[in-house]
């Protein structure tokens, strides 16, 4: 399981990079994209995906479908 960033409500503030644990989370043409395979939803340590918690966008960021 992954999130995903919605490319059309990123406004590539950069707030969500510096709090994913993994390093899932990059800089890509001004925007931010997230790792699908490494993005683990923060399950391993029981958390809510720290990104989604921090980013300021309703709608933004996203369980990835599968
Ligand atoms: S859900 Fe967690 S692991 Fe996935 S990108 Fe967001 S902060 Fe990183
Ligand atoms: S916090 Fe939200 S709006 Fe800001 S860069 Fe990350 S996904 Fe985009």
């Amino acid at each position: 399981m992954a999130m995903m960033i919605n490319r059309d409500e990123c406004t590539g503030c950069g707030d969500c990079e510096p709090v994913c644990p993994n390093g899932s989370i990059t800089r890509r043409r001004g925007l931010y994209v997230i790792d699908p395979e490494s993005c683990t939803e923060c399950e391993e340590s029981g958390d809510e995906p720290q990104c989604l918690l921090v980013c300021p966008v309703d709608d933004c960021i996203l369980p990835l479908e599968e």
